[in-house]
């Protein structure tokens, strides 16, 4: 599939890597990872990994299409259980225990692989550039998660009123409600206006 602008609407990578399941409603039963290349695809146009190394990568996931579909399940895995934590966090929750614990154990088996580098005048914690392990995509997306978990970002985090997409609002006027305009908010308008019309509906 061809990831275009109006799938990078979140304002940050790690919530646009949440924004790849989903269709419009609330269950996030739309799959649009549907395979390793197709993450890789997305990772590269969402800059978590070059060019060069997709192509590295793409060589390796044709030796190892086993290890892929494992690596896979991983990135699902993980997408989904910081997705819960987050949906909690926005709603002022507790995390569910189930996905904190996978949230935290790879935060710590992927800051166990990091090193720390200097990014202008600070630090920040990278995974090597040569690096052809199948988990690499998922790894810097983990470490920038940890990122996000620290930065002013999260207290700035919403949750698209018709969908379960995950945006940062940098707006400085009322909240933004929806994911998108085009995808969400036109939507949610046209609903209400055929509420008004028939007077019934079930808006949420
Ligand atoms: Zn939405």
């Amino acid at each position: 599939m061809d990831w275009t602008e109006g799938d990078f609407i979140g304002g940050h990578p790690v919530l646009d890597f949440l924004n790849t399941a989903a269709g419009r409603t609330k269950q996030r039963d739309v799959e649009r990872l549907v395979d390793f290349e197709t993450f890789l695809k997305w990772s590269c146009v969402a800059g978590i990994v070059s060019e060069s190394e997709v192509n590295a990568l793409t060589d390796r996931l044709h030796r190892d299409p086993t290890g892929a579909g494992t690596a896979l399940s991983d990135v699902c895995r993980f997408r989904e259980a910081l997705h819960g934590c987050l949906i909690a966090e926005q709603a002022g929750s507790e995390w569910p225990e189930d996905a904190k614990a996978l949230v935290i154990s790879n935060l710590r088996d992927c800051l166990a692989k990091a090193q720390l580098a200097k990014c202008a005048a600070s630090y920040e914690w990278s995974v090597s550039a040569c690096e052809t392990d199948l988990a690499l995509p998922l790894t810097r997306l983990v470490l920038e998660t940890e990122a996000l978990l620290r930065s002013d970002d999260l207290a700035r985090m919403r949750c698209c009123d018709r969908c379960s997409w995950l945006f940062i609002d940098r707006g400085r006027g009322p909240s933004r409600r929806w994911c998108s305009m085009a995808a969400c908010g036109s939507r949610a308008k046209s609903a209400r206006y055929y509420q008004r019309k028939t007077g019934n509906g079930d808006e949420r």
